[in-house]
């Protein structure tokens, strides 16, 4: 079972998600990933093994992000590699993911995305939600949630 943590705030939260991350480690992974929102787009940061692994990767804490995510990942879809951990992003860089579960249906998704021309950087089934929602986005991304949600149920 993963673990997620999210921080929206005023304070620096490198940090802080870190440390959210250590507390969520008796659910029990195999990688980890962070990305922080910086003034020049996300920072993503991904590690395999323990969280160690994930804060020698990440360096010293200098972010002053106030924005960010972390993810443990207990692998379902793909090898334990660090192109697998997540979080995942869409081609343009702008929309970062973290996902807990399986996506049923995402082989059929997957081979919809290639045919569209979208190329895949992990092979999980997390990676088609930012292509989806990417796809969906026309300025309103509770909009394009719903509709990918709606993809990933299957009803369309
Ligand atoms: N199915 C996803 C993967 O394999 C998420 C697994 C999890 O919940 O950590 O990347």
């Amino acid at each position: 079972m993963c673990g997620i943590i999210g921080y929206v705030g005023s304070r620096p939260c490198e940090e802080l998600i870190l440390g959210g991350l250590e507390r969520l480690e008796y659910r029990g992974y195999d990688s980890a990933g962070i990305a922080l929102l910086d003034d020049d787009g996300f920072r993503t940061v991904r590690a395999v093994g323990n969280l160690a692994e994930l804060r020698k990767a990440a360096g010293a804490p200098v972010s002053q992000a106030t924005m960010g995510m972390g993810h443990t990942r207990w692998a379902t879809h793909g090898r334990v590699t660090q192109a697998n951990a997540h979080p995942h992003s869409d081609v343009s860089g702008r929309i970062t993911v973290v996902m807990n579960g399986i996506v049923e249906n995402y082989a059929r998704l997957r081979s919809q995305l290639q045919d569209q021309g979208v190329v895949f950087l992990s092979e999980t089934d997390a990676e088609v939600i930012p292509h989806l929602l990417a796809r969906h986005d026309d300025g309103d991304l509770v909009a394009a949630m719903r509709a990918t949600v709606a993809e990933l149920e299957g009803h369309f």
